[in-house]
């Protein structure tokens, strides 16, 4: 064969292997390993390393669209200072992904605006980078897309759905008393993943009011509670809302400015 045909050769075979990213690099590649005396070994190397990061790329993007994480809220940008309480080690050395490694369970617990979700979203973040499936849903959707598929016969293909992802994060979970069925459904996803993927969960309600949160089926909630918490790191922030301290510090700014204004 010409030099000409074994590159047009080589071309075809790239793109009928789906290597469409190496064979767009070919050319380019070739003249590099001519220039720089490469090894074939080297240049094989540096060919397919161009198609991997393409692939790695696109499969990124898909977990990243698949995830449905609701904000780019990292750990980076969480401040500790605002909550001194909050074991900082702790929530670090979740951001390691040890406990996805491991089935384990994060319980967020805390009142409205503590960053439950903020960290809940992070940890998120983290997973999908490394490669992670990951899933986020509140708990009322996750409810009501049960609800759904009772009604339209689904219901054994959306808990599989739900089995699904290494870490599933269920989102606000007892802002709104759940029915019979939601209960239901929560405890089976909840069930079904023990020991196999994890779950970060964030609540307002301490673990002792969960019986209330479940219509007062507290056997429902006990079983529930059970495989959470066996395995889990369980985060209590019950420091200042960081949205009302924001908020605090904005109107002490202003006031202190408006007094200075009289002072003077
Ligand atoms: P929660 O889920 O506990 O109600 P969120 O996580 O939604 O609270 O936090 C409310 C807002 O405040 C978000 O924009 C979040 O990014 C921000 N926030 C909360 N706590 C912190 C914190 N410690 N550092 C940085 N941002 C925070
Ligand atoms: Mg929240």
């Amino acid at each position: 064969m010409t030099v000409t045909s074994v590159y047009q050769q080589l071309r075809s075979n790239l793109a009928y292997l789906h290597l469409e990213a190496a064979s767009e690099a070919l050319a380019a590649e070739l003249d590099h390993a001519t220039k720089e005396k490469l090894s074939h070994s080297a240049f094989l190397e540096r060919l397919l390393r161009v198609e991997v990061a393409v692939t790695e790329e696109r499969r990124l993007a898909g977990r990243r669209r698949f995830s449905c994480l609701p904000a780019p809220w990292r750990l980076e940008d969480f401040d500790f200072d605002a909550q001194p309480k909050l074991d900082r080690r702790l929530v670090e050395e979740l951001g390691t992904l040890r406990f996805v490694e491991e089935a384990a369970n994060v319980l967020l617990i805390g009142p409205p605006g503590v960053g439950k979700t903020h960290l809940a979203v992070a940890l998120g973040h983290r997973a999908v980078e490394a490669g992670y499936r990951t899933y986020y849903t509140t708990a009322a959707d996750l409810a009501a897309r049960c609800h759904r598929a009772a009604i339209e016969g689904r219901w054994a293909t959306t808990m599989r759905f739900f089995a699904g992802p290494g870490l599933l994060i269920v989102d606000e979970l007892g802002y709104l008393p759940l029915a019979g069925e939601a209960a239901a459904a929560l405890f089976q996803v909840v069930a079904q993943r023990y020991l196999k993927g994890s779950i970060v969960l964030t609540t307002n309600r301490g673990i002792s009011q969960w019986g209330q949160m479940f219509n007062d089926d507290a056997t429902v909630a006990a079983a529930m509670l059970d495989r959470l918490l066996h395995h889990s790191t369980v985060l209590s922030i019950d420091g200042d809302s960081y949205r009302m301290r924001a908020h605090r510090e904005a109107v002490a700014k202003v006031r202190s400015a408006v007094n200075a204004g009289g002072a003077a």
